[in-house]
């Protein structure tokens, strides 16, 4: 006979680890199936101030580890492996992974999201050499450089600002006339020296030999083309959700996020989404743990009816 888990979490971000706390903690027996390190994206980030609790913030890779200690603290299991596919519709859920199959009564889906690429010819070959997709994490290999950042709303300008402290000069491409980004950054972007901004730009072509040289760039707005030389790109364009496992099972809306609301509930009963991966107005470390206790609330609620 399989060994039939409570719930079993896919994702070891905040939202994952919130729950595997939440259902270890009902007395769930509980089992998340994490890819690389506890914490997922946040793992990745520097420096949080915007979590609460931490007086002089935290980097995002103590802080993903120290969800993971407190989920296991009270008997939530880890596994540190791939999972190739999922087979949500029955009463027991199947998790199929690189080191075998999981069986579940409920599944929550915590898969978070990854950056958006640019979409131009080399980005991924240039990946680590030139092209960067973590600011706060790559940022330092540019001190006294020139970077390009590239986007138009929060994070490019988070991440146009942390690079100005510490390139040469930052110049910030957007392909619109105006920023997205909330306007507590505006006043610092337009003061800070050292940055230039490219209005109605977009990137056509990365200029790499044996080091990185430069983008050519495309006035959208005019036709005009040009080439701007630089150490290194910044792609801060947003993410995009990490759904290719649900595809096809859950519904999605119309840019790929899974479709559930405060409960956490999808479509399909016994499967819940927290965190990046579904739709919601803030994606934020704070709303993701928040989902991670909703959604063993709904799944308590779920095998209580069973
Ligand atoms: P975002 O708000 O979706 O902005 C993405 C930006 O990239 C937009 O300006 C968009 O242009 C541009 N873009 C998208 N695809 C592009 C492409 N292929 N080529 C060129 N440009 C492209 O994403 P985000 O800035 O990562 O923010 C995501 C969420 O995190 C937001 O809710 C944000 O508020 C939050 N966040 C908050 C903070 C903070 O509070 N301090 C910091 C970072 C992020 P258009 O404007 O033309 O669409």
């Amino acid at each position: 006979m399989e060994h039939i888990y409570d719930v079993v979490i896919v994702g070891g971000g905040p939202g994952g680890y919130t729950a595997a706390l939440y259902g270890a903690r009902a007395g769930l027996d509980t089992m998340v199936l994490e890819k690389l390190a506890a914490g997922g994206q946040m793992a990745l980030t520097h420096q949080i101030d915007n979590y609460p609790g931490f007086e002089e913030g935290i980097d995002g890779f103590s802080l993903g580890d120290k969800m993971k200690q407190g989920a296991e603290r009270f008997g939530a299991k880890s596994t540190y492996t791939e999972v190739l596919s999922l087979e949500l519709s029955g009463d027991v859920k199947k998790i199929v992974t690189a080191d075998g199959d999981f069986y579940a009564k409920a599944v929550v889906i915590a898969t978070g999201a990854n950056p958006r690429e640019l979409g131009v010819e080399r980005e991924n070959e240039l990946l680590g050499r030139g092209i960067h997709y973590c600011a706060s994490c790559d940022g330092m290999f540019y001190r006294g450089k020139t970077v390009v950042v590239v986007g138009g709303g929060n994070t490019a300008a988070a991440d146009a600002l942390l690079l100005s402290r510490v390139a040469k000069k930052v110049i910030l491409v957007h392909r619109r006339d105006s920023l997205r980004a909330t306007k507590i950054y505006h006043e610092p972007l337009m003061n800070a020296e050292n940055v230039e901004l490219r209005w109605n730009s977009v990137i056509t072509e990365l200029l790499s030999d044996d080091t990185f040289r430069g983008i050519r760039l495309k006035n959208v707005a005019t036709g005009e083309e040009s080439t701007v030389d630089c150490d290194g790109v910044f792609v801060s364009i947003g993410r995009k959700p990490a759904t290719e496992l649900v595809a096809g099972q859950l519904e999605l809306d119309k840019v790929g996020y899974i479709v559930a609301d405060e409960s956490t509930r999808t479509n399909i009963p016994g499967v819940f989404a927290v965190g990046d991966v579904r739709t919601k107005a803030v994606r934020q470390v704070v709303t993701a743990v928040a989902d991670g206790a909703c959604a063993i609330g709904a799944a308590e609620e779920y095998l209580a009816e069973k």
